[in-house]
């Protein structure tokens, strides 16, 4: 009989302030690479978020309703130890150009000295999405531009009503 294969709980942590479809894409192709996927948003609100954890959490649980395999979780101190809390051995990153790889590269050495029984697995962006960001989308969005195709329409939605209800710039 064969060797019973061990299980890959990842977790995705980013600040999804908002979700893109570039975080989507790397959400969908990840969610079939292993078993359980924790899309995890850090709760930092030093870094004065657009917006807040309670919207962020609503908005992924919103978009990745279709992904049975697919949770939303929130962390705030160290990503390794929330990790190992969820039980997760898997960390996944996305990679969009030569320069997120440094600081990619930085994250994955410190973290791996913190816990070096947790991987860190980088998805090379899609090529229709490694232009998208969440700074530049909101960017965008606060100067009137049009954000469809960039993140999903409810999120599109809620940019609008963002930058509609306080004259907020980037
Ligand atoms: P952070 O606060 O770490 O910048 P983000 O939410 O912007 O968080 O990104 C989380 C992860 O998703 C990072 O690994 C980042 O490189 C990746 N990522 C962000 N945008 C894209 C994209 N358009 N395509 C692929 N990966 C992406």
């Amino acid at each position: 009989m064969a060797e019973p294969t061990a299980r890959i709980i990842a977790i995705y942590p980013g600040s999804f302030d908002p979700i893109t479809n570039g975080h989507l894409a790397l959400i969908a192709r990840g969610s079939r690479l292993v078993d359980r996927l924790i899309v995890s948003i850090l709760s930092n609100e030093a870094k004065q978020p657009l917006f807040s954890v309670e919207e962020r959490v609503d908005m992924l649980e919103e978009v990745l309703k279709p992904y049975p395999n697919v949770e939303v979780g929130l962390f705030g101190g160290l990503l390794v130890d929330y990790a190992a809390e969820r039980g997760a051995n898997l960390i996944l990153r996305g990679i969009r150009a030569i320069s997120d790889y440094e600081y990619e590269l930085q994250m994955a050495l410190m973290n791996r000295r913190l816990r070096p029984n947790i991987e860190t697995a980088f998805l090379m962006a899609g090529e229709a999405y490694s232009f998208i960001s969440s700074h530049l989308v909101k960017e965008v969005a606060s100067l009137g531009g049009n954000v469809s195709g960039l993140v999903p329409p409810s999120i599109e939605a809620r940019l609008k009503h963002r930058f509609q209800q306080r004259s907020v710039r980037i």
